[in-house]
């Protein structure tokens, strides 16, 4: 069986790419081993799908080469895919930061996608596992599990080893070396961090969450942290675990919007309060913080020093994470195919022709808040435009 294309991968970007290719006059095969075409999106976004960002920009994206990502995604914008979902009249609303949803579910969008396959003939493999991939005579032969099939090009879109449970696997990485391509140390990103034994008195906070401003070294996210019974999660701490490298603390500011001195205006204003009520904290974690600080009693009972000296500690409260949930709770993996011998116009290798690259396999990882899925559309579109 022979096509114009096979892309591995029937997640967000291989569907984008399949669908550009095939309204293309392109015959595209897609495959993929799960039975069922993209199970991440079904369940990103609490079931929602948070499929773009208002606000997608280079800027948001960690890769070795910060340029890469442009050329893909000034070609298809938040705006481009908004303009699909409302052709499909998907009801959608932003819920905060420029993060748009579906009204009513993530399936909308696999749906949305697999019309657009249909579209364009795209044909789909599913429950197909890949056993091997050779490469001759300007073809690609891909040895699925109940045949051969080959075209003059393929497309590595089966993503990162984030979530094993849904089928993710380091495939993409695997074909990459096996064709020359480097590979990016990948590593979990969007992931839970762990605390140690020095830091336990934090996983009794289990279930709390409080806005905070954390930065590590000079980036820094304002949004909402999370105590979990292994350490800290929530959006401000998946953005900061993309950048966090081991063996580093992180800091955390628990009253970003604290007027300076505000401890000793409350002690002024009501010497008698307990310190503990006097913390604008939930209860719980305004506990542990006076308990880790070492303080307690009445605010009138404290000396000016200790008071602001909680108060700049508060703003600047360091933590030591020992290392990350891993794979099994990341949203995604960071690194990944070097960009390095991609072509940022089209996604295919330089120096192996007819071979492209998408997605999060690809050495560009975005923030929390839709932007991996914009990611996904772009990479996925200008390797579809050009295949
Ligand atoms: C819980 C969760 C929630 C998320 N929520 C959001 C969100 O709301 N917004 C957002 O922007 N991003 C979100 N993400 C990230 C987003 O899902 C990914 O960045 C995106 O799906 C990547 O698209 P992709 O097509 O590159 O890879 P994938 O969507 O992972 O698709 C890869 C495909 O390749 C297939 N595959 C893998 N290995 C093999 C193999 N060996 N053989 C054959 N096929 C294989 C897989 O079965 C899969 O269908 C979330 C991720 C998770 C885990």
């Amino acid at each position: 069986m022979s096509y114009d294309a096979i892309v591995i991968g029937a997640g967000a970007a291989g569907l984008m790419c399949a669908a550009t290719a095939g309204q293309r006059g392109r015959r595209v095969l897609v495959v993929d081993h799960n039975a069922e075409p993209g199970r991440k999106i079904l369940i990103s976004g609490g079931g929602r799908c948070n499929f773009t960002n208002l606000h997608t920009a280079p800027d948001r994206y960690l890769s070795a080469n910060p340029h890469f990502a442009k050329s893909a995604l000034s070609r298809y914008t938040a705006r481009d895919f908004l303009d699909l979902v409302e052709a499909h009249g998907i009801a959608w609303h932003e819920k905060t930061l420029g993060q748009l949803f579906c009204d009513g579910s993530a399936r909308q969008i696999v749906d949305l996608l697999l019309t657009e396959c249909a579209k364009g003939a795209v044909d789909l493999a599913l429950g197909e596992p890949v056993r091997g991939v050779e490469h001759g005579d300007g073809h690609y032969r891909v040895t699925l599990g109940s045949c051969t099939v080959s075209a003059p090009a393929l497309v590595l879109a089966s993503g990162g080893p984030s979530i094993p449970k849904l089928g993710a696997t380091g495939l993409a990485y695997e074909l990459a070396r096996q064709f020359g391509l480097s590979v990016v140390q990948p590593r979990p990103a969007l992931v839970p961090l762990t605390l140690g034994a020095d830091e336990a008195l934090f996983r009794e906070l289990s279930g709390v969450s409080a806005e905070v401003e954390v930065r590590w070294n000079k980036v820094r996210f304002r949004e909402a942290a999370l105590f979990t019974h292994r350490g800290l999660s929530g959006p401000a701490m998946l953005q900061i675990s993309s950048y966090w490298q081991h063996r580093t603390p992180i800091a955390v500011d628990f009253l970003p919007d604290a007027a300076p001195d505000w401890l000793l205006t409350a002690k002024r204003e009501r010497p008698r309060q307990q310190l503990a009520r006097s913390v604008p904290l939930p209860e719980r974690l305004a506990a542990v913080l006076l308990d880790r600080a070492g303080l307690s009693g009445e605010l009138g009972a404290q000396s000016d020093k200790a008071l602001r000296a909680f108060e700049a500690r508060l703003a600047d409260w360091p933590f030591h994470p020992n290392g990350t949930e891993g794979y099994a709770k990341a949203e995604v993996t960071a690194g990944g195919i070097a960009t390095s011998g991609l072509s940022s116009r089209t996604m295919e290798a330089q120096k192996v022709p007819g071979l492209y690259a998408i997605g999060e396999a690809v050495d560009v990882t975005g923030w929390l808040g839709g932007y991996n899925f914009q990611w996904a559309w772009a990479s996925g579109r200008a390797a579809g435009e050009a295949i």
